[in-house]
């Protein structure tokens, strides 16, 4: 089904968006993970603007359509997990995302914030950092690549990776739009550059601390899919949305400790690396679906199967930037994990790895 340009219409909602509310009532947009990944959303009216999460009340949604429940005990509960500013609504409405619990008060399948959480608050004390770059490939209504040209190809890879100009660059406005959300919501979004294939795209989020990592990058997500609907373009995770010489999307995991980002902390990296290094197919496991299409050891990744890592090299495993190198203290870039990954079980998997010793 092609989407009508028809159901949508920006210029006789804005006289509404105007409106206040009579009370200070403010719209509280509750967010979270569905059963297989994705994310879903509902709203709430609140009696007041707060950007407390303490403030927002446990609440409720039908299990049975997300994928998350039986019918016959079908409801889950979202218990706010953190508030960001709605940058669709404006104002002081609030978007909240939430960790979805069953009636017996145990995480659903895909929460895995809430064991994310524990490992996180077992290594406070590394104050660990990370940061993502999430890229990922825009598509149009059609199922064709956003921009493309009609039953054909663009040019092949090599003008777009951070390209500029007619014909190189697919969808700016779009991408602006949603760059321009995350710093108004509070997300923090650090950069954005075009990518290698022609409308695939990449935002990092971070340095975040701890569990921030993964609210930070699914809120950016949500706001990425929002920000696309108005555009009627889809996005797309799949970590190889185009066979053949087209670049895969990934997630790179960005990493450090208070250790590593102190005077001679290279140690320190290089020892988590040596502990990462034990565990390759235990992350591996958790690093993606459709992974193996695109860790191929070709289009700047490793090779699925081996665990490798060097300076500079974006063909191996994990990259130490050249930067650290230089200054023996920083960070590391795990390159394995795929764009469509639940960024809880990464950073938990990296912590347990490193710090707890699991
Ligand atoms: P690349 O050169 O691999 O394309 P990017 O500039 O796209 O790197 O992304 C780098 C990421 O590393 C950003 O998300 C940034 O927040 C993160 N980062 C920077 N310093 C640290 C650090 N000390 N610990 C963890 N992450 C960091
Ligand atoms: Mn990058
Ligand atoms: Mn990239
Ligand atoms: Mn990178």
């Amino acid at each position: 089904m092609s989407l009508s340009q028809s159901i949508h219409h920006p210029e006789y909602l804005e006289k509404y968006m105007k409106l206040p509310s009579l009370n200070g009532e403010v719209q509280a947009e509750y967010v979270w993970i569905d059963g297989d990944g994705g994310l879903r959303c509902k709203t709430t009216t609140c009696e007041k603007a707060s950007m407390n999460v303490e403030d927002y009340k446990e609440w409720n949604f039908d299990g049975s359509s997300t994928g998350q429940a039986e019918g016959h005990d079908s409801d889950v509960y979202l218990r706010p997990a953190a508030v960001f500013r709605d940058p669709f609504r404006g104002g002081d409405n609030v978007l909240v995302l939430a960790e979805c619990y069953n009636s017996e008060g145990l995480p659903v399948k895909s929460n895995n914030r809430y064991s994310c959480k524990k490992a996180m608050d077992a290594c406070a004390d590394h104050k660990p950092w990370f940061g993502i770059e999430q890229e990922y490939t825009l598509f149009n209504n059609d199922g064709a690549p956003y921009g493309w040209p009609k039953g054909g190809f663009p040019g092949p890879q090599g003008p777009y990776y951070c390209g500029v100009g007619a014909g190189k660059v697919f969808a700016r406005d779009a991408v602006e739009a949603h760059y321009r959300a995350c710093l108004y919501a509070g997300v923090k979004i650090s950069g954005i550059n075009a990518e290698v294939m022609p409308s695939q795209w990449e935002f990092q989020v971070g340095p975040c601390l701890g569990i921030e990592m993964g609210d930070h990058l699914t809120m950016a997500r949500f706001l990425l899919f929002r920000v696309c609907e108005e555009w009627g373009i889809k996005v797309s995770f799949h970590p190889k949305p185009l066979k053949g010489d087209w670049n895969g999307a990934g997630c790179h995991t960005n990493y450090s400790t208070e250790l590593m980002r102190q005077e001679g902390g290279i140690k320190h990296i290089e020892e988590a690396i040596e502990k990462m290094a034990k565990r390759h197919m235990e992350h591996i496991a958790v690093y993606g679906d459709d992974n193996d299409l695109r860790l191929t050891g070709r289009h700047e990744t490793g090779h699925i199967g081996t665990f490798s890592s060097g300076v500079a090299n974006r063909g191996a495993s994990i990259r130490i930037p050249r930067s650290v190198q230089h200054t023996k203290k920083g960070y590391f870039e795990d390159r394995r994990p795929a764009s469509n990954i639940d960024p809880y079980q990464v950073t938990e998997i990296i912590v347990r790895t490193t710090l707890l010793n699991e």
